[in-house]
């Protein structure tokens, strides 16, 4: 107890004048043989909250939330504090799955549900797209098959997440205004201030479990608009492992991004 440990962030110490040449290398290689790399504060979220939290996004780039008592030197002393955390946090997002790039080829996975559908054109006179061990396409749609298979998720996902938001309102007794399916890249859920939810189709790449989370979560908003400690105990009680899910969902959301 007590003791001083030296963190890997704290600069090495030298002493120029045990250094012969010091006088020859400028100042600033000496103090900092290591520099710190800068890191730059995305927002600064002010709230009603105690505690200072950093946030690394999936876009590696960091998000401050703070109380509103805090000033800016305080929050940077504790980012310059964290930095070692904070960059490891960077390499990390930076190391996860990249975004997939379709080029609608036969044989070329889709996903759906948290499973592969290998693409498999069929010329017999069909006029939609199918879904049973393959994902079955008609060959008419070459042309234009990046809006096919588009719809096609559209309207899958609308389906799908509209059933079990359904289920969830039965269960819970938050019901929507209204379902939508939205184009969203980013934005897996999101709930309008008239009780109306989005989801983006992109989603319904994601396993069930993953999909039910987001729909969870946006029904709690419903009710619960901010991401408040209250708002998390009500998505626990209704979900005890959703941080498992909303992990995942950091991890993979790259390969969702399609
Ligand atoms: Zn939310």
């Amino acid at each position: 107890m007590g003791a001083r440990v030296a963190l890997e962030s704290d600069p090495p110490l030298t002493k120029p004048e045990d250094s012969p040449s010091s006088f020859l290398i400028p100042r600033q290689e000496i103090v900092q043989v290591h520099p710190m790399p800068a890191i730059k504060i995305e927002k600064i979220v002010r709230s009603r909250r105690r505690t200072i939290a950093l946030e690394v996004t999936p876009r590696a780039t960091l998000i401050v939330r703070a109380p509103h008592r805090v000033s800016q030197a305080q929050i940077d002393t504790l980012v310059r504090e964290k930095s070692a955390w904070i960059v490891k946090k960077f390499d990390e997002v930076k190391q996860r799955p990249q975004a997939i790039v379709h080029d609608y080829a036969e044989g070329e996975v889709f996903w759906f549900l948290g499973r592969e559908y290998p693409l498999h054109f069929v010329n017999d006179g069909s006029s939609s797209i199918c879904r049973t061990d393959r994902l079955f396409v008609p060959l008419a749609f070459q042309p234009d098959i990046r809006h096919h298979i588009r719809r096609w998720y559209v309207g899958e996902a609308g389906k799908e997440i509209r059933s079990r938001c359904m289920y969830f309102s039965m269960m819970t007794g938050y019901s929507p205004e209204s379902v939508r399916i939205s184009d969203a890249r980013q934005r897996w859920g999101s709930c309008t201030s008239r009780g109306g939810l989005n989801f983006s189709w992109r989603l319904i790449q994601a396993p069930l479990d993953i999909v039910d989370y987001v729909i969870v979560h946006e029904l709690v908003h419903l009710r619960q608009m901010d991401h408040s400690p209250l708002f998390w105990k009500k998505v626990a009680a209704l979900m005890p492992d959703y941080e498992r899910r909303r992990m995942w969902l950091r991890e993979n959301e790259r390969l969702l991004r399609v």
